[in-house]
Formats: C-alpha cells, structure tokens, sequence
C-alpha cells in the first residue's frame, strides 16, 4: 500500500491523474485504490511485452491544457514487472521516459516491489536503476522473504509528507523495530542469493521450453529473474485453470512413473493464473535445487499428460 502516500504526494491537487502501464500492478490489483484514497484518476498506456510502453504514446497523454482534461502529475513504472514475466526495464528506456516525463513537468514514481530482483539481473546496484525517478517503493515480503514489509524511498521532504498520509490510510505502526530487523536480513543474507532464485528459475523454464510440448511454451530468452510464464498455446481447449489445479494433484499413475522425492512423497507445485493465457510461475528462497528439481519432472509428467489427451 505504501505506494499510495507516494501517489498522493505526487499527485497532490484534486482531479490529477498518473498515467500507469495497463498491466501494472498498480492498476490491476489495487482496487483502483488512486481513484477512490487519493482521488485522482489513473490513465492506463498499453505495456510492452517487456513492461516499458510507447514512449510518444506517453508523451501524447500527458493532458491538462484544456479546461475540461484532467492535469496530468505522474507516470509510473513497475520494475521488475510481474505480470510482463518478471521482467527487467532497460536503463536507457528508463533514462528516456524520465528526460521526457520532466519535460512535461511530470513526477515519475518507480513501483520498485522487486527492484532487487532487477538489480541482481543487471549486476548493478538498486540505486543506479532508481537514478531517474523521483520516488520509489519496494517489498521486503515477496522474494526478500520478510513476513511483513514494504518501504518507500524519496527525497526527505517527499518522505515527510508521504509519512502522514501514511498514518492517515491506516498504515502507521507501532513497535516495528522486530520487523524492520528481519528487513535486515534481506539485505545482508537474502539479496545476495536472489541470483540462485533467478538460476533456478532459468532451469525450470529451459526444461519446460526443451520438452517441444504442443499445449505449453516458454519465451526462455524472456526469463530474466524469479518470475516466468507458461503460455498455454490453445486456450480454447485447455485453461489456465485445468494446469493449475492438476499440479496440485497427485495421482497413482505419476507415483508408478518415479515423480516423487526420495522419501517416494508425491510433488505439488504451486503456480497461478487468471483469466489470460498464461500461468505464473515463481521460484524463492524456499525452493532449492533439489526442489527445482522435482518441479521440472512434476511439470514435465503433467504437459506430458495433457499433450497426450
Ligand atoms: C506486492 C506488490 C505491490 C504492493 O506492495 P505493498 O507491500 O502492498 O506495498 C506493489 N507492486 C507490485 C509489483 C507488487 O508485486
């Protein structure tokens, strides 16, 4: 939530808007929470498949001239971008969105959940990444394997005001000093071994693309970090859904084939998806080599199974 003080401080005059990827998180999957908690509006510009967009298309919509347009006040841009796959935004992209965000006096906010995943993919430091925004928030909860946190990153006066519309929606604290010390364990132990996530994930999704299936596929020269897509070639006769729930399940047949751990326990894998074409697939701290590699043979089994119906 820590992204709504920023787009609050942001965009701090009734009636503004932020123009947002349409597959940003910050579209999707806050309620719309900019409209109805900080009351601006959100104009959505189509995303990539590499989680950047049409840099004059975003020069385009960027309004408020005209007495009956909304002002535009702040762009934003989600790195590492989830439901692009995980994928990294170039730095030149970025250097070129803010030069053009500036020239329309625009502030450019950096939805930063998994910029160290980022970060790790480019070998350089989260900063440098961050260089041509303004603000920036990040989660220590997702592949930083905290139980609870998320932290906004921005000029001090940014962060003096953003803190109390922080305390305002709700999110003020009390005794957190507990858990901003498992925050420090991100950044000493966790950061540094989110390359063996990304590895990981590169393994999992070779072998899903090197099995030549004909209902799933893998972008493998798309995989960048902890986060990849399988893409379901007919949708019409196999749905996201069907992949999901069967890899939850283990049946008799899979056990007598060998998947199985060397206790001869049956594998589960957890993946998700919605209503688009694709499946999410996630590796993390919790899942090492020797679970990666049950996954590949539980999944492999699985499209195996699917291909022969
Ligand atoms: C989880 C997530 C958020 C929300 O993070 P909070 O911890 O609620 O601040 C924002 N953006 C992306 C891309 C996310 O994955």
């Amino acid at each position: 939530m820590l992204f709504f003080p920023s787009v609050m401080v942001h965009c701090n005059q009734r009636g503004a808007e932020a123009i947002v990827g349409d597959v940003a998180h910050g579209f999707l999957y806050e309620q719309g929470g900019a409209s109805h908690l900080a009351g601006i509006s959100i104009n959505t510009i189509k995303n990539n498949p590499d989680g950047t967009f049409d840099l004059d298309e975003f020069v385009n919509k960027v309004r408020g001239f005209d007495i009956h347009e909304p002002r535009t006040a702040l762009v934003m841009v989600e790195d590492t971008h989830n439901m692009c796959g995980g994928r990294v935004i170039p730095l030149d992209w970025l250097e070129e969105l803010s030069k053009r965000a500036r020239e329309h006096g625009l502030k450019i906010h950096m939805d930063g959940a998994r910029i160290f995943n980022a970060a790790t993919a480019m070998n350089l430091p989260a900063a440098r990444l961050a260089r041509d925004v303004d603000t920036v928030n990040f989660c220590l909860s997702k592949g930083l394997a905290c139980p609870v946190g998320s932290l906004l990153v921005g000029p001090k006066d940014f962060i003096k005001e953003a803190h109390r519309y922080r305390k305002a929606l709700g999110g003020g604290m009390r005794q957190v000093g507990i858990l901003a010390a498992a925050g420090l364990v991100s950044f000493k132990q966790v950061i540094p071994m989110l390359k063996d996530d990304h590895r990981r994930a590169k393994k999992l999704a070779q072998a899903i693309h090197d099995a030549n299936s004909k209902n799933f596929t893998v972008e493998i020269h798309n995989v960048e970090t902890n986060i990849f897509m399988i893409w379901i070639k007919n949708s019409e006769k196999i749905k996201t859904t069907d992949l999901v729930q069967r890899l939850l399940k283990v049946s008799q047949d899979e056990l007598d084939a060998g998947v199985k751990d060397s206790n001869g326990k049956g594998v589960v894998v957890k993946v998700s998806a919605r209503d688009w074409n694709y499946v999410r697939v996630v590796t993390h701290i919790q899942i090492d080599d020797e679970l990666i590699d049950l996954a590949i043979k539980k999944i492999l089994y699985v499209m195996n199974e699917f291909d022969k119906e």
